[in-house]
């Protein structure tokens, strides 16, 4: 059970705070509400931050890039080593701040936070290892180094589905890079990114090598995706916005763009049944399926198509739906607003109305702890089709649809057909086919017998309208540099 006064406490000292050129303060602009969505209540209010305010964080962050940039990799090390240390020192209290605002049980967020801090440490090792090369020439005298210069202030704009992961990639990336950064959090988490600027301060981070702003995306963040001083755009969210950003994005400046996806699982014939199952589970419904690799449609084998259903069904009856603060181990907390809650709902009745089958779920629990909130019961439908929408769109919910496949090439048809690319799953044991959908899947990231595609040393990206760049691993960290070609004539050897 949460300590109240000390969340309250925590959540108080960051209501309006804008946090510019290593300080905090309060922001002069509106304020926005921020709720609990297991509850409705009122959390407290941050502040949409001014024309000026942005001016002030965008310069802050261009004159500390200066000096940051030429800091010795060890000493930038350090300094992410620091932050990952009290990150995760505080993990309860900043994992209660994110359940409060966003929903999910207080010991997943707390897992979230220390992968934040594992973030941290890894590219704290990085930093150390960011290479040159030198490449052969052309004639004799001359040599060619390639070097790497971090790109400038970036501008992180994020969503609110894993607020302190999502922000924490890209700041550590900028950090080790030897960039500076202002953070936009969502509206809905916002106080989980001002949290993350407190451990930046107490580490020592150098005034306005850190930045955050809080308010709308469509003012602060499409403000920062216009300013001239800012050299990259690293952004998490909808490909509709992604989309937005690029098609407006006033001067030519690196993007990274992490966006939405329509995941497919693949279950053939010779698979462990109970363990696709259990990834299913996981993997559909693990902070209400909002979460971009969610898996959002299965196709089964035919042959154990009955079994496969009545087993995730169960699956699914089984997960423990509640107010994320009050059961910090519950499966599955509220969804994080109405928004992707009454999207889940429509996708729903869109495939009942078309011939879906109800396996379980299909409603909000029942009970006085859930009438305030935004639950829904984790949701298994079969015999769906490419024409309903849970096959066809992100839900972003608690919400899978199921479908039987008679052969392999046309289940790895079925997956590709969508004009996402982020990453798909697939459970086999025969080798043939394990290579064949690992080589078949058009996907960024293909996870076989497991539904964990993203782990901090490999690199993590989407395709086709899943976006462009990467983030984790080397690849990652490349993302936040300019490759610079130093060409010279030493005239030994001519
Ligand atoms: P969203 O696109 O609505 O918002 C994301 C961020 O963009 C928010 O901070 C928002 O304020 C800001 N924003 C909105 N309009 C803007 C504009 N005109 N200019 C600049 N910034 C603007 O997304 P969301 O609803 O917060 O998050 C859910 C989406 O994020 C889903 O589609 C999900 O798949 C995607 N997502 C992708 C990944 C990934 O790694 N590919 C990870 C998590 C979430």
């Amino acid at each position: 059970m949460h300590n109240n006064n000390s969340l309250s406490e925590s959540i108080t000292a960051l209501q309006g705070a804008l946090f510019i050129n290593g300080q905090f303060r309060q922001g002069a602009g509106p304020r926005l509400p921020v709720e609990n969505p297991a509850t409705g209540e009122v959390l407290g209010h941050i502040a949409s931050a001014t024309a000026q305010e942005i001016e002030e964080a965008v310069s802050a962050a261009h004159h500390a890039f200066a000096a940051w940039s030429r800091e010795l990799p060890k000493t930038r090390a350090s300094a992410l080593h620091r932050l990952g240390d009290l990150i995760s020192a505080d993990a309860l209290n900043m994992a209660q701040i994110m359940t409060a605002e966003q929903g999910k049980p207080v010991n997943e967020a707390k897992g979230e936070v220390l992968k934040l801090a594992e973030a941290c440490h890894f590219y704290a090792e990085e930093a150390t290892r960011v290479h040159g090369e030198i490449v052969p020439n052309d004639q004799p005298g001359f040599q060619s180094l390639v070097v790497r210069e971090p790109i400038g202030v970036v501008a992180a704009i994020t969503p609110w589905n894993y607020p302190a992961e999502l922000v924490g990639w890209k700041l550590c990336a900028s950090l080790a890079a030897g960039c500076t950064i202002v953070i936009k959090p969502a509206e809905l988490t916002p106080y989980t990114a001002l949290a993350i600027a407190q451990k930046c301060l107490e580490a020592g981070i150098p005034a306005g090598v850190v930045n955050v702003l809080t308010g709308q995306g469509s003012q602060v963040g499409q403000a920062l995706v216009e300013h001239p001083q800012v050299s990259k755009v690293a952004f998490t969210g909808s490909s509709a916005v992604g989309l937005h950003i690029q098609r407006t994005c006033p001067q030519v400046k690196r993007l990274s763009l992490e966006l939405g996806g329509n995941c497919p699982m693949v279950v053939t014939a010779s698979a462990d049944l109970d363990a696709a199952v259990k990834g299913a589970a996981r993997r559909s419904f693990r902070n209400c399926g909002q979460i971009c690799i969610a898996i959002n449609r299965i196709y089964v084998h035919r042959s154990i198509y009955p079994a496969f259903l009545s087993k995730l069904g169960a699956a699914a009856d089984a997960l423990s739906v509640h107010n994320g603060l009050e059961h910090p181990a519950a499966d599955l907390g509220a969804m994080a607003s109405a928004e992707p809650l009454n999207k889940t709902r429509a996708h729903l009745e869109d495939a009942l109305a078309k011939g879906a089958r109800l396996i379980a779920g299909g409603k909000a629990p029942e009970g006085a702890e859930y009438a305030n909130g935004h639950f829904m019961r984790p949701t298994v439908v079969a015999d769906c089709t490419h024409q309903m929408l849970v096959m066809s769109e992100e839900t972003f919910g608690p919400l899978v649809g199921v479908a039987p496949f008679d052969d392999l090439a046309e289940a790895i048809a079925l997956a590709n057909d969508t004009p996402y690319g982020l990453a798909s799953y697939a459970y086999a044991r025969d080798l043939t086919e394990i290579h064949t959908l690992s080589a078949g899947l058009d996907y960024g990231n293909v996870a076989i017998n497991n539904v964990d595609a993203g782990i901090m040393n490999a690199p993590y990206g989407g395709r086709k309208q899943s976006g462009v760049g990467y983030e984790h691993g080397r690849e990652g960290l490349l993302e936040y540099f300019n490759f610079k070609h130093v060409r010279l004539h030493h005239g030994v050897g001519n």
